[in-house]
């Protein structure tokens, strides 16, 4: 027996596997081959005869041609029976699967873990709250009251009990404070709700909230925290600045910019030339808020920030439109893999 003999052996027994169309046909092909009077049961008895160096040759071949022929028809006849079981007729058990695709964290996902496990090596606790709220955490405890014009600025959804949704994660501080006794440290990440709806603003959208109350908190702590936060965030050559601002839950209130990322500062469309870009509000407690939650504001001192997630995420990632983030297609999503 030559090569030549074993490769159209080869071809054979491929082409009666590929042509067996029952379990009957499998057994022939088995006995014609593989039984103790089968063809290669008597060649490689035959192969005794021939000198050492052409048997080890021709027995190996011949040996992985039984083993694949023995494969082979174990998955014919699983196949088989499969289809006979099913009715179905074309199924090939040796086309490769389907690969399932991986899946990904989501962008706000991944700005809001970063964020929060960079306050958590800073010693801040991470604190949730009800997205739906009562009116005392979502405005009065913060200095909020029922006149007050500052709730014109956070229209939100009311419930028909009352209950609203909260537009801020801040219900997250009070309940927090009124809880625990100070010194604390929290950072609060979380859904917040406002009727608004442009390519900036959407009606669901995230925040994250730090508080930080001690007996010696200062304006210089709120400063060198937040100047970490950006440039761990935007990286290290960011600047930031602080513009006087007004929130009723803090005293004095400020709202930090950044230095723009595109440009660097030189100024840009992005930052419609000013060379800066507004990132969050913060300030100091206002004492009206302590006094809300029983704190005694003569002894402890605190700041807070608030930062909305979505922004953070544009600015990092460079997304010019919100609502982006809720459409999901997968073409936007999986470039975050
Ligand atoms: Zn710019």
């Amino acid at each position: 027996m030559t090569k030549e003999d074993v490769a159209k052996l080869r071809a054979e027994i491929e082409n009666s596997l590929a042509h067996a169309k029952s379990i009957e046909d499998l057994n022939s092909i088995k006995v014609k081959y593989l039984g103790k009077k089968g063809f290669l049961t008597n060649i490689l008895k035959s192969l005794k005869e021939l000198p050492l160096e052409e048997r080890r040759e021709l027995g190996s071949l011949l040996n992985q041609i039984k083993d694949e022929l023995e494969k082979a028809l174990k998955v014919k006849e699983r196949e088989i029976l499969l289809a006979e079981e099913d009715g179905i007729t074309d199924l090939d058990l040796s086309l490769p699967g389907r690969e399932p695709e991986l899946g990904a964290l989501h962008p706000l996902t991944i700005v809001i873990s970063e964020i929060c496990s960079l306050f958590e090596r800073l010693g801040f606790e991470i604190a949730e709250g009800p997205e739906v709220e009562s009116d005392f955490y979502n405005f009065t405890a913060l200095n909020i009251p029922e006149w007050h014009p500052a709730r014109d600025m956070q229209a939100t959804f009311y419930l028909e009990n009352g209950a609203l949704l909260r537009t801020h994660t801040s219900p997250i501080q009070v309940r927090t404070m009124l809880r625990k006794k100070p010194p604390l440290r929290i950072i609060a990440p979380g859904k917040v709700y406002r009727c608004d709806a442009d390519v900036r603003h959407s009606p669901m959208f995230h925040q994250i909230e730090g508080l930080m109350v001690d007996e010696k908190v200062r304006f210089s702590d709120l400063k060198g925290i937040l100047t970490y936060f950006a440039q761990n965030i935007f990286g290290e050559d960011t600047k930031i600045r602080f513009r006087p601002s007004y929130f009723p839950f803090t005293e004095p209130s400020v709202e930090m910019d950044i230095s723009c990322v595109i440009c660097k500062g030189e100024g840009c469309r992005v930052c419609s030339q000013t060379g800066w870009l507004e990132i969050l509000g913060a300030g100091m407690v206002h004492p009206e808020v302590f006094r809300a939650v029983g704190y005694d504001p003569s002894r402890w001192q605190g700041f807070a920030f608030g930062l909305g997630v979505e922004r953070i995420a544009m600015i990092k990632y460079g997304i010019d439109d919100i609502r982006l983030f809720f459409d999901n297609h997968l073409y936007f999503l999986s470039s975050f893999k």
